[in-house]
């Protein structure tokens, strides 16, 4: 007999796994509306089409085999032949997991209904709780339409540093659709979010210094705050799903690939007979190393450029997105800390070792 099995959520990592629900034979399916959900909003989601991400490549919009980190010292340009970073509205991505879904017989009903019906299983996929004084990746994007031909659409800029460093790391992540068109967020790593003015003036600043234009129109806008780090469950006594299982890879950000590796190492688990759990998808090395470098971020966020570059220019582009995806070897990760700054590095490392536990995510 199949279990009940509620998944609360209708976000990424729900709909992730309800479109997978024909490869869980031992488990029925349903998807819970949350109660006091902030109405949803569409989004764009980055990622590089790593295997088994075929099913979000169908529905991205873009993709880029270059990509660069500019600091005032220059451009360092990274690229891959195999390997192209994608950008999906995320809207599109739920609505095709959605089809999927309901092919695969997933039921889709509120709260209220979920907990009269006492499922065997429930795994949560609401948000993680972040800490008081967490570091987080804050940031407002829009995407602009501009007078003048000035975007070279065959790179996406991850991250460009030559903007305002006075209230923590500060970067324009561009990804541009067409010489014309582009999406430009301006992103923060630190324990404050700041008014929006500051971002659209940061954009707006950035576009006039270094493209000459500002936007004639602006197409959507959209904002986010990321938990960066050590994160407790939503609900403790609930199982997670997602962000909430510890799928955000703590220094970078980077959540989508991670939810895909969750979930693909819970259906396997499932499938020799283990229990139905979510894991926290990264490495217990990686885990560290993200401890150290947000370590030095948020007590030396002026070292952010140095890093960054060096690793642009340390590392091929496929090496890059082994260690961004969580599947770098040994030799990726000596390049990695060899292109740390030594002397923040080591005080970082120190800080992190002595600063106590907290509670994790897993
Ligand atoms: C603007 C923005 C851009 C992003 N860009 C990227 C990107 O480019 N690449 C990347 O990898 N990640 C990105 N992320 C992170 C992204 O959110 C995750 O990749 C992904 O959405 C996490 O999936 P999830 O299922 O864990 O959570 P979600 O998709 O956020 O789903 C959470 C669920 O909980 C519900 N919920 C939320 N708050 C509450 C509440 N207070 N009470 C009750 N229910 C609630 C929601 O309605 C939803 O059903 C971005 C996030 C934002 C906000």
């Amino acid at each position: 007999m199949k279990s009940e099995t509620h998944i609360i959520g209708d976000g990424c990592s729900a709909m992730m796994l309800a479109a997978r629900a024909d490869e869980l034979e031992s488990h029925n399916l349903t998807v819970v509306k949350p109660e006091g959900a902030p109405t949803a909003k569409d989004h764009m989601l980055g990622f590089w089409n790593t295997p088994g991400l075929k099913y979000a490549e169908r529905v991205s919009r873009k993709s880029w085999s270059n990509w660069s980190i500019i600091t005032d010292s220059g451009e360092f340009k990274m690229s891959s032949n195999k390997h192209a970073y994608h950008v999906m509205h995320k809207t599109e991505f739920l609505q095709s997991c959605r089809i999927k879904a309901e092919m695969n017989d997933v039921k889709f009903i509120e709260q209220k209904e979920s907990e009269q019906l006492r499922p065997k299983h429930v795994f949560d996929s609401r948000p993680p709780r972040a800490n008081r004084n967490a570091m987080l990746q804050h940031f407002l994007g829009q995407e602009i339409e501009v007078e003048r031909p000035v975007f070279d659409d065959s790179t996406a800029i991850l991250m460009d540093f030559r903007v305002d460093q006075t209230h923590g790391m500060h970067f324009i992540y561009l990804l541009p659709f067409s010489p014309t068109r582009a999406l430009v967020e301006s992103t923060l790593f630190s324990t404050k979010i700041l008014e929006d003015e500051f971002y659209v003036d940061s954009i707006n600043q950035y576009l006039s210094s270094h493209y000459g234009v500002s936007p004639k129109e602006i197409i959507h806008q959209e904002k986010g705050v990321i938990p960066m780090g050590n994160l407790s469950r939503h609900d403790p006594q609930i199982p997670g799903l997602g962000a909430n299982a510890g799928a955000i890879r703590p220094a970078s950000g980077y959540t989508f690939v991670f939810m895909h590796q969750q979930i693909q190492r819970a259906i396997e688990d499932v499938n020799k007979g283990k229990k139905l759990k979510f894991k926290r998808p990264h490495k217990a090395v990686d885990v560290w190393m993200d401890g150290v470098l947000l370590t030095v971020l948020r007590h030396w966020p002026n070292q952010g450029p140095i890093l960054f570059s060096r690793m642009a220019e340390r590392l091929t582009g496929d090496e890059f997105i082994q260690f961004m995806s969580g599947k770098a070897t040994w030799g990726i990760r000596m390049k990695v800390i060899m292109a740390m700054p030594k002397l923040p590095f080591i005080r970082g490392a120190s800080k992190f070792i002595f600063s106590r536990p907290r509670k994790v995510v897993s």
